[in-house]
């Protein structure tokens, strides 16, 4: 079974590198499913969870953006931010929900605010649903 190099880059470093048989990402187009020998591709990232499968086993980390350049054989995901499970503040990732669910209310929707508490809502709910896994 053939498989590929994943490695997650953050600005704080490398939160994960190792070989997978499958990649799940969801670009900005769209949920992408990576298998070794993919066609190269580079592409916005939203922020969602990234799902690493290897034998029965799939990992998952919460990832904040960035891109996925795709290889046949390596992909890499440079992100703003990406947590494993274990290092996931949940208290953190509840504050950061209740803050941005305020801001919602609060701004108006053209307004830039606006703009930042949805991502920083999604940031929090990806945390969320991933530490739960
Ligand atoms: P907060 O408002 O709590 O800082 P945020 O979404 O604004 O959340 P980011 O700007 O995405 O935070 O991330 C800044 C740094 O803090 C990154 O290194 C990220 O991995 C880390 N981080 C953010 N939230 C958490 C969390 N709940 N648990 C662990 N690390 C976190």
């Amino acid at each position: 079974m053939p498989t590929m190099n994943v490695n997650v880059v953050t600005p704080d470093g490398t939160v994960f590198d190792g070989d997978v048989d499958m990649v799940s990402v969801r670009a900005q187009s769209g949920e992408l499913g990576i298998l070794p020998g993919h066609i190269p591709l580079v592409a916005p990232l939203s922020v969602e969870s990234v799902r690493l499968k290897k034998g029965s086993a799939t990992d998952i980390l919460a990832v904040s953006g960035g891109f996925v350049e795709v290889r046949p054989d390596r992909v890499t995901i440079l992100a703003e931010a990406a947590e494993k499970p274990e290092d996931i503040d949940v208290e953190r990732a509840q504050e950061a929900k209740r803050r941005a669910e305020e801001r919602l209310q609060r701004a108006k929707q053209d307004d830039i605010d606006f703009k930042r508490a949805q991502l920083a809502l999604r940031r929090a709910n990806t945390r969320l649903k991933v530490a739960k896994n």
